[in-house]
């Protein structure tokens, strides 16, 4: 069903954006897209919405974090004219790759490219769903520079403003469609 046109967009993503407490561990509260997803006019809006601010950045490549900056990264790539590279949890990737690691509250985590992914001196802006403590954000961005990309920005779904992430890719375009 079309949504009533005088609702902001920006309302309208918010109301399919899902919290679910206590998924996938006890005190954390899991923002569940599914829904936004499934609503064409939602789904369409917010890829709009991460694309606008980079129209005429040049953009030669999206980088899309595993595994929800795919479903975003990729329309977002195609609208902009630009490739798109998924960057995989260790061991996904099938060639030869070039990996960053990055600080978790406990341990470590590492996302991974292919080493071929990004052409030298290639725009690349990066695409996620949500932006929490920007451990991932930061990695991601630190990878694209030591492959020799350019990072034109980071657009994200949304930010969880409590936990700050926006410090840590405080050198980086950030763009995101809702801070809540
Ligand atoms: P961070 O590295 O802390 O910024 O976490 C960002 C990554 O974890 C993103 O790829 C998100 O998809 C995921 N993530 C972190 N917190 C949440 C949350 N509350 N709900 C859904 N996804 C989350």
């Amino acid at each position: 069903m079309p949504h009533d046109s005088t609702i902001p967009v920006s309302d309208l993503i918010r109301s399919r954006v899902r919290d679910v407490p206590d998924f996938p561990k006890p005190g954390i509260v899991f923002k569940d897209i599914t829904p936004l997803l499934g609503d064409r006019e939602a789904f369409g809006a917010a890829v709009r919405q991460l694309t606008e601010p980079f129209r005429d950045a040049g953009v030669d490549r999206v980088l899309g974090l595993e595994a929800r900056g795919f479903i975003f990264g990729a329309p977002v790539a195609l609208a902009l004219g630009a490739g798109f590279v998924p960057a995989r949890k260790p061991g996904k990737l099938p060639s030869e790759t070039l990996g960053q690691a990055y600080d978790l509250e406990y341990g470590t985590a590492t996302v991974e490219i292919h080493s071929d992914a990004i052409p030298r001196g290639g725009r690349v802006l990066v695409v996620d769903d949500v932006l929490a403590t920007g451990g991932t954000g930061r990695a991601a961005v630190d990878l694209v520079r030591r492959a020799g990309g350019t990072v034109v920005g980071f657009s994200v779904l949304m930010e969880l403003s409590v936990l700050a992430g926006r410090e840590k890719l405080s050198d980086v375009e950030l763009h995101t469609l809702l801070s809540v």
